[in-house]
């Protein structure tokens, strides 16, 4: 037999570029002549090589998956909405950076004595506010491309998001709270506030951008909590402030429930008119 298998169709046959037929006639010339064996091993263990070289770079060059995006995967979270999750700005190592060094200062601020029990009840349920503010809005979103281009609609996107946040800022501000001084149940104040100040966010960011909506409500909440007990002079005490008292949380329970039903009945906003 003078015909040999050449270089192009050693090429053809590794990179399995060749039909059944033709394979199966190379391979039988190959097992009967050791030299072009020789040659398809050579093929063979370049284009092997070759592999994994692309591999290898591809690990290296392909951005990784951030940690959160990671974890959420193997918690069985789909792919699309894994991604969408994990590029949440507010839900970034340095905001949670953040958090801990404010909720650490405030805890230690609790141990000082009655105002600084008021500092944290004050500033804990602006944690979980200024995560929804950042979670969401054009402006502030560099995956707002991705986010329109996803098969979500903006409201589904908003509360995935919201609950992402909530849930990882009430925890966060929850564990906190365990360092308190003993104060009782008071101790756990901030969490209906918290949830208050953040669903009435969410719902007035149906009229204005989430940023201004946050930033409102903040201005209340500061307001509301910290007027009564400069008004009155002396040392301000919890059952003083109305926030902090039974019906004040009270309120705040039907605060919860009126911003989420306009939430939901103004939802629509979200999913239109977002080019503004
Ligand atoms: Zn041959």
């Amino acid at each position: 037999v003078n015909w040999h298998v050449d270089d192009a169709l050693v090429a053809r046959y590794v990179a399995a570029d060749l039909d059944d037929a033709r394979a199966a006639s190379i391979e039988a010339h190959v097992i009967a002549c050791a030299e072009c064996r020789a040659r398809v091993a050579v093929g063979m263990g370049a284009q092997r090589v070759d592999r994994i070289w692309t591999e290898v770079r591809d690990s290296i060059e392909s951005p990784q998956p951030r940690l959160l995006e990671a974890s959420l995967r193997k918690c069985g979270v789909r792919d699309h909405v894994a991604r969408l999750i994990a590029a949440t700005p507010s839900l970034s190592g340095s905001w949670f950076i953040a958090i801990t060094v404010s909720l650490g200062w405030a805890v230690g601020a609790a141990h000082a004595g009655t105002k600084g029990v008021l500092l944290f009840l004050i500033v804990a349920p602006l944690i979980p506010l200024a995560g929804v503010m950042f979670a969401y809005g054009p402006r502030i979103d560099p995956t707002f491309e991705v986010a329109i281009a996803a098969p979500m609609h903006g409201f589904r996107l908003l509360l995935l998001r919201a609950t992402s946040v909530l849930s990882a800022t009430m925890l966060l501000v929850g564990i906190a709270s365990i360092g308190l001084p003993n104060i009782g149940w008071r101790a756990e104040a901030w969490l209906l506030p918290a949830l208050g100040v953040s669903l009435v966010s969410m719902a007035l960011s149906t009229w204005v951008e989430p940023f201004v909506a946050g930033g409102i409500v903040a201005s209340g909440w500061v307001l509301l909590t910290s007027l009564s007990p400069l008004l009155r002079r002396g040392v301000p005490t919890l059952d003083r402030i109305p926030a902090f008292t039974p019906s004040g949380q009270a309120m705040f329970a039907v605060l919860i429930a009126l911003a989420f039903a306009v939430l939901v009945i103004r939802s629509g906003r979200f999913d239109r008119g977002r080019e503004a």
